[in-house]
């Protein structure tokens, strides 16, 4: 029982990962069921379709997240809502804004983040092991953060080496973040460093193109919204298997002190 005085709701943030059930948690998946109300824009609760059966639910559409949050905390006092974001709900989801509104709002709603299989994870997962010591995650988006903070982040983490994943690799109405991102790469970074385009990973219209730092602008139409690139750290290198080119791989250190 509430305690008088006390929202009666609760709020859940949940990240879905990638785009295929499989992918999503098991906690995702019990939070989903257990709510009564569940808010998400129409792309994803597509995805969620026979999960939503008998709950009452809110579709919004992409770039209104503060109307969204704002909702989502009213409707949280009286029901159990779950918000879905794609991937995991703190990168660059939903998460972050909920919890500012919710702070802001003051209000005492018991809310829970799910995390989720992030694009970078996923897109790493389908090519391989690119990603397997440090990296670094930039988002080429402009809408919230300044382009001139983006080349420096980019120039920074370019600088020492380590493989980087670019999240929202062409903005809308921006079209040339990412070979802008390249050539900053290139400062840094050889011709033949390997590098992946991987478009809808674990749904449907999956593409995975390996190319090299070098060879990019052939496959820039092929990068969109829906797009993760990987560009490989100064030790990354192709896998293959046989003749076959499969995917990347970023050594770790093990050659360095064992042999195999
Ligand atoms: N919260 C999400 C990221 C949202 S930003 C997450 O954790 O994954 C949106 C960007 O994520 C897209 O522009 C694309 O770069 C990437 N992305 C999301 N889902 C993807 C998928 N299934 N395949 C490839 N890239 C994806």
């Amino acid at each position: 029982m509430p305690l008088p005085g006390r929202p009666a709701g609760t709020l859940a943030i949940v990240g879905i990962g990638p785009g295929s059930r499989d992918q999503m948690t098991a906690r995702a998946l019990k939070v989903i069921a257990g709510a009564d109300m569940i808010i998400g824009n129409d792309t994803y609760l597509a995805q969620l379709e026979p999960l939503l059966v008998g709950k009452k639910v809110i579709t919004s559409t992409m770039g209104q997240e503060v109307e969204r949050a704002t909702t989502a905390i009213k409707l949280a006092r009286t029901h159990r809502v779950a918000m879905i974001s794609g991937g995991d709900a703190g990168v660059y989801g939903m998460a972050g804004i909920v919890l500012e509104v919710l702070e802001h709002a003051g209000l005492d709603v018991p809310v829970e983040v799910v995390p989720g299989v992030t694009a970078a994870n996923a897109a790493a997962s389908r090519v391989g092991s690119p990603l397997s010591g440090d990296f670094a995650v930039i988002s080429l988006s402009d809408l919230l953060t300044p382009l001139e903070v983006i080349e420096q982040r980019l120039e920074a983490v370019f600088s020492v080496g380590i493989p980087v994943v670019l999240y929202n690799p062409k903005s809308r109405g921006r079209p040339h973040n990412f070979l802008r991102a390249v050539a900053i790469a290139r400062k840094y970074l050889g011709g033949d460093t390997p590098v992946a385009l991987v478009k809808n990973a674990y749904r449907q219209g999956e593409e995975i193109i390996i190319t090299t730092l070098g060879g990019i602008e052939a496959h820039d139409r092929s990068v969109d919204m829906h797009t993760t690139v990987i560009i490989g750290g100064a030790e990354s290198r192709i896998w293959r298997r046989g003749a076959d080119v499969k995917g990347i791989i970023t050594p770790r250190g093990y050659q360095r002190k064992y042999i195999y």
